[in-house]
C-alpha cells in the first residue's frame, strides 16, 4: 500500500479498520484533561475497562464466601486457571494442557529452566542473544553458577554483525551449528525488547535441535504481539509476562508453555510445591510430589486470583477479536504506516534525524519500532510526553515507539509524526 503523510489518509484507514471499536474497551492516561496517544504497550499494556468488573466479581467471592470461594460460587478459584488457559492457548498456538498461568516471568524462567537445562561436562552450554533483557541475563547467568560451571565459557551470546543492530538469522543458526554437541539449551527472546527484532523460533527450535540441545524462549515481547505456534514449532517450553501486549496489570501473572511431549518424563527434575500436585488428590495432603499431569505440573504455590482476573478480563478482548491472525493484520499496517511517518519527519527534516534500527522486514518485527535519535534525543522525548504522546525512552539514545494494533489507530501515528517534526524543529531553534 501507499502511504500518505495527511490526517485525511490516516482516519481514511481507520474508518477501514475492522478492529476500530476496539479502543473503546481501554483507558488512556490523561494529562491536562487530555488523553495521552499511548505508544508504550510494549512495557505496560492499558487497563481494559473489563478489569474492574471482572476484579470486583472475585472480591465480591472473597467478601461473600471467603474460604468457600475454592470450590464455591461462579468461579471456583480451585479450577479458575482451566478458563485462562483455554484462552491463553490460542494466543501461543499451543493446547489448553500445555499452558498455565502462574507467578511472574523471571521466576518462571528459572522454573523451567531447572527442568530443561541439564548440563553435563560435554554438554553445558547456553546460547543467547547478546542484548538479551537484564533480567533474562542474570538469570541464566545464576543458573549456570547454580550447576558448577562458569558464565563466561557457559553462556554464548550471538551478536550483531559489526555496525548492525540486528541479528540475521543464518548467524544464530550458524552458531547454533558450530557449538554442536557443547549446547544444552539454547534460549532466546521471541522478540528482542530493545530492538524489536523477531527471532525465527522455527528455525532456531530446528537447530537447536539438531544440535541435540533443549529449545526454550521468553516471549514477553512477542506474547499478544505476534501469532506463535509454539506446538507446532516443536518448542520445549516458554513463558511470557501478561502485562505488556496482553494488559493485565502492573506485576500481571505470567504464563508458561512446556510441550506435550514433555508430559510423560519422569526424569524431568523440577521444583515442587503442593499446586503442582495432582489436583484430584492434592488435598490429600500426601507424602510423595506426585505432579499433576501438562504444564500445570510446574506450579508451585497456590493459584493468583486476583491476577489471574485481571488477565482473564484482558483475553476475553483477544477472545472477541478472534485472537492474533486479525490483530496481526493491522499490527503490520499499523508499525509499517509508523516507520513510514518517522521516515517522512527525517525528509521534512533533510537528514536522518531518527534512524529505525527495528528490521525493515515486517515479518521480522512485531508492533515495536525503536529508533535512535542522532542528537538531543532525550530532550525529544521528554517534549513528546508534555505534548500528549507516551513512548518510552531506553538510554542511552533509543526512542521505542509501539502502535499496538488493540487500541492504537493510524491517526495516533499520524500526530505523533506530526508533533515529532515540530518538536524536532523546535529544539533546533532553542
Ligand atoms: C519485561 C521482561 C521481563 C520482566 O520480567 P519480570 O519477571 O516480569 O519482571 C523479563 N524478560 C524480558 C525479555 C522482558 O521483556
Amino acid at each position: 500500500m501507499t502511504f500518505e503523510n495527511n490526517l485525511a489518509f490516516a482516519q481514511s484507514l481507520d474508518a477501514q479498520d475492522p478492529l476500530k471499536e476496539m479502543r473503546n474497551e481501554y483507558l488512556f492516561p490523561q494529562q491536562n484533561g487530555k488523553p495521552f496517544i499511548y505508544l508504550c504497550g510494549n512495557s505496560l499494556g492499558l487497563q481494559p475497562k473489563l478489569a474492574k468488573e471482572v476484579l470486583n466479581q472475585q472480591l465480591n467471592n472473597w467478601q461473600n464466601l471467603a474460604v468457600e470461594g475454592w470450590f464455591e460460587g461462579d468461579k471456583p478459584w480451585m479450577f479458575y486457571h482451566k478458563e485462562l488457559k483455554k484462552l491463553m492457548a490460542p494466543i501461543v498456538g499451543a493446547s489448553p494442557d500445555e499452558v498455565c498461568p502462574m507467578n511472574t516471568l523471571t521466576v518462571n524462567l528459572h522454573l523451567l529452566m531447572v527442568s530443561f537445562y541439564r548440563p553435563t561436562k560435554e554438554r553445558f552450554k547456553i546460547i543467547m542473544e547478546a542484548g538479551a533483557f537484564p533480567s533474562d541475563q542474570y538469570a541464566i547467568e545464576s543458573q549456570v553458577r547454580f550447576h558448577g560451571y562458569d558464565p563466561k565459557e557457559a553462556i554464548i551470546e550471538v551478536s550483531p554483525k559489526a555496525g548492525a543492530y540486528t541479528l540475521e538469522t543464518n548467524d544464530i543458526l550458524a552458531e547454533i551449528e558450530k557449538h554442536g554437541s557443547e549446547i544444552a539449551l539454547v534460549l532466546f527472546g521471541g522478540i528482542n525488547y530493545f530492538t524489536g527484532q523477531l527471532f525465527d523460533m522455527e528455525n532456531i527450535t530446528k537447530a537447536g535441535h539438531k544440535a541435540g540441545a533443549k529449545v526454550g524462549f521468553d516471549l514477553a515481547h512477542a506474547a499478544g504481539n505476534v501469532p506463535l505456534q509454539l506446538h507446532e514449532w516443536n518448542v520445549d517450553f516458554a513463558c511470557w509476562c501478561s502485562y505488556k501486549y496482553q494488559n493485565a496489570g502492573p506485576g500481571g501473572i505470567s504464563g508458561i508453555f512446556v510441550h506435550q511431549k514433555h508430559f510423560n518424563d519422569q526424569s524431568l527434575h523440577r521444583f515442587a510445591g503442593w499446586w503442582g500436585y495432582q489436583e484430584n488428590n492434592r488435598f490429600l495432603m500426601e507424602k510423595g510430589f506426585v505432579p499433576e499431569a501438562g504444564a500445570d505440573g510446574w506450579q508451585v504455590s497456590c493459584t493468583q486470583v486476583m491476577p489471574m482476573a485481571l488477565y482473564h478480563a484482558s483475553l476475553q478482548l483477544f477472545e472477541k477479536v478472534g485472537f492474533m491472525e486479525p490483530l496481526r493484520e493491522k499490527s503490520k499496517q499499523l508499525t509499517a504506516y509508523l516507520c513510514y511517518i518517522i521516515n517522512e519527519v527525517n525528509k521534512a527534516l533533510g537528514e536522518e534525524q531518527f534512524k529505525i534500527i527495528t528490521p525493515q522486514n515486517p515479518d521480522e518485527r512485531g508492533a515495536q519500532v525503536s529508533i535512535i535519535a542522532k542528537e538531543n534525543g532525550k530532550k525529544v522525548f521528554d517534549y513528546l510526553v508534555k505534548n500528549n504522546v507516551l513512548g518510552d525512552w531506553r538510554e542511552p539514545n533509543v526512542i521505542r515507539l509501539s502502535a499496538v494494533p488493540m487500541y492504537n489507530n493510524f491517526e495516533d501515528v499520524f500526530k505523533t509524526g506530526e508533533l515529532l517534526l515540530a518538536v524536532t524543529k523546535s529544539i533546533a531553534n532553542d
